[in-house]
């Protein structure tokens, strides 16, 4: 088995490790929670403290045009077109994964005219499901049908207007085949729709290649910008130029906000699907992240992806009680491994106590998330040894580990 002075020389060799310096992240913790919350960027606060002291408190109101206020949301999508594999025209940041999804699938479905079903991934990320269900039930017939993605073929029927699925599961870490399914589904006259909360920043994303239709992402995993922080959206061109409705016509997405019209006139392009004034603080935050991307190559990061989970699974298999739940062919792994565990929960509480934090989905899953720019292959060791460490002591038996938060 591999040793740690090993490890430590593939961190000497790593072309990404410069940018662990780039994060703030407590001593003694390591983070393997990357995929549910990133890391602080060292210059995020600085750059949230300008937009609150300078252009909100001294500028206030002249910041909408001075500072590029207004712009904001379509320069951000352009600098997240490309970790996409998008066209920058095709991308806007606002709102929440959740909020865009509800505007993209709304649009899909009015794309497809006398289509009436929805399919979904029935293990996939539930808001998903539930923001799916709230648009179908808007319809007259509507109907969101939920089945497993190896199966999907059967059910690409003529009623069903639009897929949803997740690029990487949630909670399994699986990869799906993008181009493979895209055309599929699209074959059957149905429209695909992409989220990609779990892949963006965590390997190279080609939805241009891919021909989506829809995708929507959000920006507070992989991407570093903070809780809350705002989602993207994207609209391939073809469907941009057909002028598609979103029924959250709010002013933003109008022509001219400006002219306070009484009647409803969307703005052409991407500008559509924008409902209300940009959040302003959580989108300073996303340019600070974006800055380190910008800098970041894609496939570097996805090289050093697989090795780190590589290595992790390879720590980890054969502990005690624990099984790999995550696939093991590189091209269907995302960027975590998830263990099977029995005591999944307590497990993860005493390993968080030891300072390795990781997380837990329901029933019985342990997350762990492996953020390439500033986590370590010794890092990854040392958490394996640590998990090795709790599973043998037993120690994750002590009552306080099996107390539960609100948020697992
Ligand atoms: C994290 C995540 C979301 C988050 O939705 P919000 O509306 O931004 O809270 C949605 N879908 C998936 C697949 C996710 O992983």
């Amino acid at each position: 088995m591999i040793t740690r002075e090993e490890c430590a020389a593939l961190d000497a060799a790593d072309p990404l490790a410069a940018f662990r310096k780039e994060f703030t992240l407590p001593d003694g913790v390591i983070y393997l929670d990357g995929n549910s919350l990133g890391a602080l960027p060292v210059r995020t606060p600085e750059r949230v403290a300008q937009v609150v002291e300078q252009e909100w408190g001294r500028e206030l109101i002249r910041s909408w045009n001075d500072a590029g206020w207004f712009e904001q949301p379509y320069r951000l999508g352009r600098r997240i077109a490309p970790l996409i594999g998008a066209d920058p025209a095709e991308v806007v940041v606002c709102d929440t994964t959740s909020v865009n999804l509800f505007k993209v699938l709304s649009a899909a479905l009015e794309l497809r005219p006398g289509r009436r079903t929805v399919l979904g991934d029935a293990e996939a990320f539930p808001t998903d499901l539930y923001i799916a269900e709230g648009v179908t039930g808007q319809v007259e017939g509507g109907r969101s049908v939920l089945v497993h993605p190896e199966e999907l073929d059967r059910h690409l029927d003529g009623d069903v207007a639009a897929v949803v699925l997740s690029h990487v599961d949630y909670r399994t870490g699986e990869l799906l085949d993008m181009p493979g399914i895209t055309a599929r589904v699209q074959a059957a006259g149905a429209l695909m729709i992409w989220d990609v909360c779990h892949s963006v920043g965590a390997l190279p994303v080609e939805l241009g290649a891919a021909k989506a239709d829809f995708a929507v992402g959000c920006t507070y995993k992989y991407l570093n910008s903070g809780p809350g922080a705002p989602a993207f959206l994207y609209v391939a061109e073809r469907h941009l130029a057909a002028g598609p409705r979103q029924p959250l016509s709010g002013w933003f997405g109008h022509a001219r906000p400006f002219a306070f019209e009484p009647g409803y006139d969307p703005k052409p392009g991407i500008g559509r699907f924008l409902t209300s004034s940009p959040s302003l603080l959580g989108q300073a935050a996303l340019g600070a992240s974006l800055d380190v991307w910008e800098r970041a190559d894609l496939a570097a990061v996805r090289t050093k992806s697989l090795a780190l989970t590589d290595l992790f699974v390879s720590l980890v298999e054969g502990l005690d009680g624990v099984e790999v739940v995550t696939p093991r062919e590189h091209a269907r792994r995302g960027s975590q491994v998830a263990l099977r565990h029995a005591d999944g929960y307590p497990v993860v509480q005493a390993l968080i106590a030891r300072g390795v934090i990781g997380d837990f989905r329901a029933p019985d899953l342990m997350r762990f998330g492996f953020t390439p720019l500033y986590l370590s292959y010794t890092e990854v060791w040392d958490a394996a040894r640590q998990l090795a460490e709790v599973l043998a002591s037993g120690e994750w038996r002590e009552e306080r580990f099996s107390r539960r938060g609100e948020v697992t």
